[in-house]
């Protein structure tokens, strides 16, 4: 196996044996093969569509099966054979249609067995480009199409869809097994970008359309006496129904990781028993779901191997996948997915161990803040607010991220923190306070509400008549999958300059590749907090 595709792969250069995930030698090479099927239906899919044939099962699967290989997501062998099988039948009904004679072996290669799956599986992945710079863009384009997957898989179970999104994550694949230069790929590595803000904004656009806009909100970081269920992930919609479906059962429902935005949404607070967040990201479930002491619905990336102590407390669904574990079906039409199976798990549990007490506050997406863009922009005016620093993205195991809750503690006072995404558990506890009623960490959501940090700053250039990078708005970014760097090729796309990025650069961005980088948009690694603060002008 060969996987660098998270900031935590081994010493900082891959993972060859095993992943510091806990990703499996086998399951890593199958995920390599399903990539590389997706990328022959790609290609099968682009010509059917010239001739007017459109197949949705095929866009959604192939963005759907992506998301399938993100980091921490699906650890399951099973599942990726059989998903690699199902992958091919797809391509070869379309084939049949258009009868289509390619030379691209990822359009007609077809397998015998098992074995042959895994012999051929090692023979697809990242390493079978040799040029190092291609073999980087290539899989720079990848990553950040598997972070528009996961995205269009949340959108699609809210019943949004966009023609356009499917068709440049297929044109966007299917380059990456064509012989094209380095700029052509440098070009289509920002395009995805651009197709990230849009499809941010399509699940922005399901996410409020189904549950309200988020508004600012005090959540409880304690705990009931009631059995609980504790619900992690990104998927609204599993929450939607998990909440309907346990209302008046005596059991209650908690967050965990980034699903604590979900407390913002005005749909959701109607229910009485949704209680609040338990603990912190995603890394500290070892610790946090032992003492949580009744069930866990995993909902989507954001899985660790769990530990015996709590494993038969598991449930997975969705894309999620772990073999052993309780998996919840995927919902038929018409109809919610059952959860009662873990709503009865839980009636026999013991009420959580308490962690913390109190609240923190959150739900400052771009309504919110748009609705109070006077308040924001006098404050500026009046130097109440200096700087807004967005230190939106990850959270990680590692100890050098200690350097994001020192950074925040650092700021002078009259800076505003802007984030989104799990980064936020690194300060998010500190009591930072707030500048005349504006909290000084500005909370917009998940990952995907980044959208909200666009959507600000692109407003703010607008009514400041002045270009994005002369905003008071600095960047110190955290990232850890796939899904945050979508978010940063987001970024750079809108233009934006001299990011700060840790806590180390992606091992799968070449020399030369990070030079471009650069040179066009002065992103540069973090390094000691002094020299960030003094860098970013923070201080004198
Ligand atoms: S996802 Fe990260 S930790 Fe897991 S195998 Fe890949 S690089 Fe290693
Ligand atoms: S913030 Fe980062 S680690 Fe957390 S879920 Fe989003 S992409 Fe994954």
């Amino acid at each position: 196996m060969f996987c660098y595709q998270c900031e935590e792969t081994n010493k900082g250069e891959g993972c060859t044996v095993a992943g510091v995930c806990g990703k499996k030698d086998e399951v890593a090479i199958l995920q390599d093969m399903l990539i590389y099927v997706l990328k022959g239906i790609s290609i099968s899919n682009i010509e059917a569509k010239k001739l007017g044939i459109k197949n949705e099962k095929a866009d959604i699967f192939i963005a759907n099966e992506l998301f399938s290989t993100i980091t921490n997501t699906n650890f399951n062998k099973t599942y990726f054979l059989n998903k690699i099988k199902e992958a091919i039948k797809l391509r070869d009904e379309i084939n049949n249609e258009i009868s289509i004679n390619h030379d691209y072996d990822a359009v007609t290669w077809t397998p015998k067995d098992d074995e042959d799956i895994l012999k051929k599986a090692r023979e697809v992945g990242v390493l079978s480009t040799d040029n190092e710079d291609i073999r980087s863009l290539r899989q720079l384009l990848t990553y950040g199409l598997k972070g528009m997957a996961a995205y269009i898989h949340h959108a699609y179970e809210l019943g949004k869809k966009d023609q356009e999104i499917f068709d440049f994550m297929q044109e966007g694949l299917s380059a990456t097994i064509k012989n094209l230069s380095a700029d052509e790929l440098t070009s289509l590595v920002l395009k995805c970008g651009e197709y990230g803000i849009k499809t941010m904004a399509l699940l922005d656009d399901a996410n409020t359309s189904s549950y309200g806009h988020p508004e600012p909100t005090n959540v409880n970081i304690g705990v009931g006496n009631n059995p609980g269920i504790l619900i992690s992930g990104h998927d609204l919609k599993d929450l939607e129904e998990l909440l309907y479906q346990t209302e008046g059962t005596g059991v209650d429902v908690y967050t965990h990781g980034e699903m604590l935005p979900s407390n913002a949404y005005p749909y959701f607070k109607k229910y009485k028993h949704f209680i609040g967040n338990y603990g912190n990201s995603w890394w500290k479930q070892k610790d946090e779901f032992d003492k949580f002491n009744g069930p866990i619905l995993l909902t989507s990336n954001c899985l660790v191997p769990p530990k015996e102590s709590y494993k038969d407390r598991v449930y997975l669904t969705g894309v999620v996948g772990f073999e052993d574990l309780k998996y919840i079906p995927e919902r038929t039409k018409g109809k919610q997915k059952d959860f009662s199976s873990i709503i009865n798990h839980a009636k026999k549990c013991k009420s959580p161990e308490k962690l913390e007490e109190g609240n923190i506050t959150i739900g400052f997406a771009h309504n919110t803040l748009i609705n109070s863009a006077d308040k924001i922009l006098n404050a500026i005016k009046s130097g109440d607010i200096k700087q807004f620093v967005v230190m939106a993205g990850c959270d990680g195991r590692h100890k050098e991220r200690d350097y994001y809750t020192e950074f925040a503690k650092r700021l002078p006072s009259d800076s505003v923190i802007l984030t989104a995404g799990c980064a936020k558990y690194r300060y998010n506890k500190l009591k930072l306070g707030d500048i005349g009623g504006i909290p000084r960490v500005i909370d917009a959501g998940q990952c995907n509400d980044s959208y909200s940090l666009v959507v600000i700053a692109k407003k703010l250039s607008e009514i400041l008549k002045v270009d994005i990078n002369d905003l008071p708005i600095i960047y110190n970014i955290a990232w850890y999958e796939q899904k945050a760097f979508l978010v940063l090729l987001a970024l750079l796309s809108l233009g934006v300059k001299n990011i700060i990025l840790g806590p180390k650069i992606p091992a799968f961005v070449s020399k030369n590749v990070l030079n471009v980088l650069v040179e066009n948009f002065n992103i540069k690694p973090n390094t000691t907090i002094e020299n960030d603060l003094k860098n970013l002008k923070l201080v004198a």
